[in-house]
């Protein structure tokens, strides 16, 4: 070893061993902690996830969801037209039927950000084709009468071209969906939807658009997409502030026969 003539040299290289002794014993103390995994595990009561009881069924409602059908009334819908309740859309056989005449319905009770769940069936007898094929519609956020609102299509795509941006599950002339999920007319499908409302500035610009994710007969077709606005048949989408809103179902013009809806129900998120 070697010898140093200064004591003072000693001492600090001694002190300084001790030092360095200390800070090795240290990072091992800290990268032995970090090792931990409960270090990354939350246990924390206020933030548990509540408990829900899932449908008994495919398509049946968890036990927190709003039901906004169940094949007995229209006790949460209204007219989009003119407000009149119940609406003349038709209920038959636990179905809600459209009425081409009557125009579209909407809740009665409005939403910002949920979970809905939707069955819907083009009739088999169904004719007509593109667009006129058991048109229809799901407006996630109805922000006028008639057809004002964010829509995502309702048709028979079933060996039945149109628009793609218009087809069934698109995002109206927005987006064009990631799968053709299209079960033949007759059959009951299904659309999950998890709708974000947009957030707008007090001067009414936007501060984050909507975004859906949605599902069709269990097939991602829309995944978080951030609209562009409200729906336009001609023209481009834009943003108008809005604050919660109805859901709207639609009741398309086209000649042919009416769409039914079945099990709707939504989850406030
Ligand atoms: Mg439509």
């Amino acid at each position: 070893m070697t010898r140093f003539a200064c004591p003072t040299i000693q001492k600090i290289l001694f002190l300084s061993s001790i030092c360095l002794f200390t800070s090795v014993q240290a990072l091992r103390a800290q990268a032995d902690s970090a090792d931990d995994p409960k270090l990354t595990e939350i246990y924390d009561a206020s933030l548990e996830p509540k408990v829900v009881t899932p449908g008994a069924k495919c398509g049946g409602a968890p036990s927190d969801a709003i039901i906004l059908f169940d094949g007995k009334n229209q006790d949460e819908w209204v007219s989009a037209r003119d407000g009149k309740t119940p609406s003349d859309w038709v209920i038959s056989q636990g179905l809600l039927t459209v009425n081409k005449h009557a125009g579209s319905i909407e809740t009665k009770r409005v939403f910002t950000n949920y979970q809905l769940h939707i069955e819907w069936r083009v009739p088999k007898t169904i004719t007509g084709e593109g667009q006129a094929r058991g048109n229809s519609g799901v407006f996630m956020a109805s922000t006028g009468p008639g057809d004002q609102g964010y829509e995502l299509q309702v048709l028979d795509c079933y060996n039945n071209k149109t628009y793609v941006n218009g087809q069934t599950a698109a995002v109206y002339k927005q987006s064009i969906p990631l799968a053709n999920a299209c079960l033949p007319p007759g059959e009951w499908q299904t659309y999950d939807i998890i709708w974000t409302a947009p957030v707008f500035h007090a001067d009414g610009s936007v501060a984050s658009p909507a975004r859906v994710t949605a599902f069709h007969n269990g097939v991602l077709v829309q995944n978080n997409f951030s609209l562009q606005g409200v729906t336009r048949y001609r023209g481009k989408p834009y943003y108008q502030a809005h604050g919660p809103s109805p859901i709207k179902l639609q009741s398309h013009g086209d000649k042919s026969e009416p769409i039914s809806f079945r099990n709707i129900w939504v989850r406030p998120l």
